[in-house]
């Protein structure tokens, strides 16, 4: 029976750590982590299961791929093939994302949304300016939403 339960939680861990632990994401987590914060991982009981969360600051952070939250910026771009369907799909995941966003706040969770642009690609921020702000963020105990991008924002909506 053990054994059995081991083989199911190792199963979870390691489909979790495919879809989940992106280099991005563990960019930060290493970093926060040196920088002496503790945070759980992907709480469950939590909307929309925040990447990392600081009970002790009341705060948690999402690492967003630009792709799949359908970022304004220059490393989103719709695929060539089936565009109907990633339309959809991605305007489904930002709207769940404005609902994670309202859920959070109502129940008094600050947020951090770091975009993947502001880590990689041709918009990324100097080093070490992501991490500067998420600390700041969540020193503040004020400021309840920040987003965290790369200096390539555009303006048009296209995957409206
Ligand atoms: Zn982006």
């Amino acid at each position: 029976m053990v054994d059995v339960l081991s083989v199911e939680q190792r199963r979870r861990n390691m489909s979790r750590i495919r879809s989940r632990d992106t280099k991005p994401e563990l960019f930060i987590r290493r970093g926060l982590h040196a920088l002496g914060l503790r945070y759980r991982l992907q709480d469950g009981k939590l909307p929309g299961r925040p990447d990392l969360v600081f009970s002790r600051f009341h705060a948690v952070i999402f690492v967003h791929g630009c792709f799949w939250h359908g970022h304004n910026c220059s490393m989103f771009k719709l695929p060539q093939t089936r565009q109907e369907f990633w339309k959809a799909k991605i305007a489904s995941n930002r709207a769940r994302d404005v609902r994670t966003t309202d859920a959070l706040l109502e129940k008094g969770w600050r947020i951090v949304n770091v975009w993947e642009c502001s880590l990689k690609g041709p918009g990324k921020l100097p080093d070490g300016e992501v991490l500067k702000r998420c600390f700041e963020f969540l020193m503040s105990k004020e400021v309840r939403l920040v987003d965290i991008s790369g200096v390539l924002i555009t303006n048009d909506e296209k995957h409206k």
